[in-house]
């Protein structure tokens, strides 16, 4: 019997084409590796918005989560009814990878496999993510964390609800708070919207570099819709592409701002 090589894996999975390094793009590994302790930005909370649940936005509960520890996160998530989802989940997800991560990155929403084993993006569209960060030179448990808007898988895989999304926001506000990372990746329409307050397309906000408090933010195609969609592939590795770039460069600024005289 023959072994199947990984490509013949990713074939059969439905994810060709399959993503691979250059030569070139090997740098990003040392680039990162080289890179001093410190973060470039710090972002700030923010304000409750207007019109969400008042559930979500009762005064003792947003103090003690923008107050969480990493240690203390995933257990208030899972205490957690902000919203009617954690009546209809198994397990809360409430994130993965490295707590200092650079790269942070953001998808929708826990899915049936998520949200039975706990950890975001395991399913299909999740091995496509783990083949877009080894592209990178990137692991989920190496220099970047995986969360999602929600925190609880919504029945039938359904959009979040702007209510839920909204009694969820404090969690990942606190986790890219705590994270401080140099870029955030927004995986989808859920995610950008929240996180840039705009109902704009993907294809209208990627290619660019975005703001969230202060942090770099790309956004680029969510797995799911590129396991169906695969001309855009080449789109997603371009914002990649472009993530990485962004991250190089600020961090050339932290180095230039801690060198006397540069
Ligand atoms: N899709 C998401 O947005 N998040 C997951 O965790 C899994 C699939």
């Amino acid at each position: 019997m023959t072994v199947p090589v990984r490509d013949d894996i990713l074939i059969e999975l439905g994810l060709t084409p399959t993503w691979r390094r250059r030569d070139a793009q090997h740098t990003l590994i040392a680039t990162v590796a080289a890179e001093p302790p410190g973060h470039a930005f710090v972002p700030t909370m923010r304000e409750p918005v207007p019109n969400a649940s008042p559930d979500a936005f009762d005064q003792p509960r947003l103090p003690r989560i923008a107050a969480l520890t990493w240690q203390d996160l995933a257990a208030d998530v899972d205490a957690c009814a902000g919203c009617g989802l954690c009546r209809t989940r198994n397990k809360s997800v409430p994130g993965v990878g490295d707590p200092r991560a650079q790269w942070f990155f953001v998808g929708e929403a826990p899915g049936a496999e998520e949200d039975a084993r706990g950890e975001p993006f395991v399913g299909q569209a999740g091995r496509l993510l783990d083949n877009m960060l080894a592209a990178l030179g990137l692991a989920r448990d190496r220099n970047v964390y995986i969360a999602n808007v929600l925190k609880c898988r919504p029945p039938n895989n359904r959009t979040p609800e702007p209510a839920e999304a909204e009694a969820c926001r404090p969690y990942l506000e606190r986790q890219i708070e705590l994270a401080r990372p140099r870029l955030i990746v927004a995986l989808g329409k859920s995610a950008a919207s929240l996180l840039l307050g705009t109902d704009a397309t993907i294809a209208s906000l990627r290619g660019r570099v975005h703001r969230y408090h202060g942090v770099p933010l790309i956004v680029t195609y969510h797995p799911a819709y590129l396991l169906r969609s695969l001309p855009d592939k080449a789109k997603a590795w371009e914002d990649l592409v472009l993530a990485r770039r962004t991250v190089a460069a600020t961090a050339e600024q932290v180095v230039a701002s801690a060198t006397p005289g540069v």
